[in-house]
């Protein structure tokens, strides 16, 4: 099976740089890059990546606040403790979501990289948590069409990127004023408890409430 994806992988990446995607217009059929989402209503979206640091002060706001939220989560970051993120999910609010095996900049990768790192990241986050992931954030937000259609390969509807991080890398970046359906970037970090209650403060403050991404992904005709 993981043969004839690999592939079908190569053989839509031909037909792509053939230019016979079966559309004169790039990118046309592939999943949409999502960096915000245009929406009447007065929400934003909270997603949290990687998943190194396993803060139960975050974990005790995001359940005790019933907050929804994307966890895009590297496999081998959940693997030593995938309980953390279990609770999350069955207790809370919280969807996993595709953030490939290691991390990677797929845009350097041929097509079975690709594959094996985000389908790769898909079956074992199935396997993990009982639900294949349909989003995925490619790190570093780096995106080409070949990753789309790798994307596309395996399962993925749609791939998320950010407006905002609120991520302590360092140093506290400055609080933006917060637009509805926008994407706020959080990190398992260890700041990730001040970091999120500053992310609820700014959504509080514009007068948003987080909610969930999947379905407004929907409604915007973006998944
Ligand atoms: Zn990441």
């Amino acid at each position: 099976m993981g043969r004839t994806r690999v592939f079908l992988a190569a053989l839509a990446a031909l037909s792509l740089a053939l230019g016979v995607a079966g559309s004169a217009q790039a990118g046309v059929g592939l999943p949409t890059v999502v960096a915000h989402v245009p929406t009447q209503e007065k929400v934003v979206f909270i997603t949290i990546d990687d998943g190194w640091n396993h803060d139960p002060e975050a974990a005790r706001i995001l359940l005790e606040k019933r907050v929804p939220v994307s966890l895009f989560l590297l496999p081998g970051a959940t693997s030593y403790d995938t309980g953390y993120f279990t609770r999350l999910v069955e207790e809370g609010r919280a969807s996993v979501e595709n953030h490939t095996v290691s991390h990677p900049d797929l845009t350097t990768l041929d097509a079975v990289g690709k594959d094996a790192e985000v389908c790769g990241a898909g079956e074992r986050i199935e396997a993990d948590f009982g639900r294949a992931p349909k989003l995925l954030r490619p790190p570093y937000g780096a995106v080409d069409d070949e990753v789309r259609l790798a994307a596309k390969a395996c399962g993925v509807k749609a791939l998320v990127t950010w407006t905002h991080d609120f991520t302590t890398w360092g140093e506290t970046p400055p609080t933006p004023r917060l637009q509805a359906g926008d994407i706020v970037l959080l990190h398992f970090t260890p700041t990730l408890a001040a970091d999120l209650e500053r992310a609820l403060g700014a959504a509080r403050a514009a007068g948003l409430r987080p909610a969930a991404l999947m379905p407004h992904l929907k409604a915007a005709g973006l998944a």
